[in-house]
């Protein structure tokens, strides 16, 4: 069983990302500039963004951290989106997710200028990424497919098995893992809380991407000898022996699971920082003026 780094491969990213920006200073050009937005003080939230913020810094990124209180209304917020959208100094804008519930996430995401859009939620780089076409892919499921490929996982003729299907992991993760590329050529189940059999479908499966939400959730009888394991899970379970009186568990039952497994990422320091990798790939992107980051 090998692990799958993503606390490692995600440095390499993001080494070679601050010796591009080395080199645009050097000719003098613009550097990457991310605006990242967060409402309220959701803890998790909190995090997210502060990783974020301080990965721009390493790569020698700019970036700015607009706070706003979760009272914010909705036109306030749609306001400095457009201002951002037309600061010619942004290069990439993120409105860190979830937002309060007054607020219209769709209407949020569908106002970020698609050229900025480097969580690649937008319709506009859905439809591209559908399409085959260049796109902003959302920085979750890009950075599973860099880990897949930075580890040369076979996936041509592949069954893979995806377990939830939301929009920002287990869709677009369906869909890149179909696609005619490689990593690619799978044929995919996309699974959800209606699937009937779950067990016997994972069973099948050569790659199981986790993305659910349920602590331990994949067990070890899910699970086909030699698989490749993809958790995406990050639940918080409470635990008095930490300070912050939680730890942090996959969707994975890792211990049990980990031994039948050709490869497994971790939780903490598997998927987690391979997004935000990606996210600052599609950053730069951006900034040198691709409209996305695979095709
Ligand atoms: P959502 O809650 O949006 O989606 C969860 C999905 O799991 C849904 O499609 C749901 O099905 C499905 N599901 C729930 N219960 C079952 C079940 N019993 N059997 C099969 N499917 C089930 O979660 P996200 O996709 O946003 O996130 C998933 C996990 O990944 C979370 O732990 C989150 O924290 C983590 N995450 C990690 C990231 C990272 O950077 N590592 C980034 C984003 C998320 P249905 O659609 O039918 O409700």
């Amino acid at each position: 069983m090998q692990i799958l780094d993503g606390k490692l491969v995600s440095e390499a990213i993001k080494a070679q990302l601050a010796a591009q920006v080395a080199e645009l200073k050097a000719a003098g050009k613009k550097v990457p500039h991310l605006a990242a937005i967060l409402v309220g003080n959701n803890p998790a939230s909190e995090t997210y963004v502060a990783s974020k913020v301080k990965s721009c810094a390493e790569c020698g990124y700019n970036s700015t951290l607009l706070r706003f209180d979760a009272q914010i209304s909705e036109k306030h917020l749609l306001d400095q989106i457009i201002l951002l959208n037309e600061n010619p100094d942004v290069d990439g804008i993120l409105v860190q997710l979830p937002l309060p519930k007054h607020i219209n996430e769709e209407l949020v995401i569908n106002t970020i200028d698609p050229s900025k859009d480097v969580d690649g939620f937008h319709p506009m780089n859905v439809g591209k990424m559908v399409s085959g076409l260049p796109a902003f892919i959302p920085a979750t499921p890009y950075g599973i497919m860099l880990l897949l490929e930075h580890y040369n996982i076979p996936t041509k003729g592949k069954h893979a098995v995806v377990i939830g299907r939301s929009h920002i992991v287990g869709t677009p993760m369906s869909i890149l893992l179909s696609r005619n590329t490689n990593p690619g050529n799978c044929t995919v189940t996309l699974t959800h809380s209606h699937t009937h059999n779950l067990s016997e479908i994972c069973r099948e499966a050569d790659i199981i991407i986790a993305a659910i939400g349920k602590p331990d959730f994949v067990t070890a009888d899910m699970v086909k000898e030699g698989a490749v394991i993809v958790d995406v899970g990050i639940n918080r379970v409470e635990d008095a022996s930490k300070k912050s009186g939680f730890r942090l568990k996959g969707d994975v039952k890792f211990d049990e699971v980990a031994p039948k497994c050709s490869y497994i990422s971790p939780v903490p320091g598997g998927v987690g920082p391979m997004t935000i990798a990606a996210l600052l790939k599609n950053t730069y992107h951006a900034t040198i003026g691709l409209k996305g980051s695979m095709n």
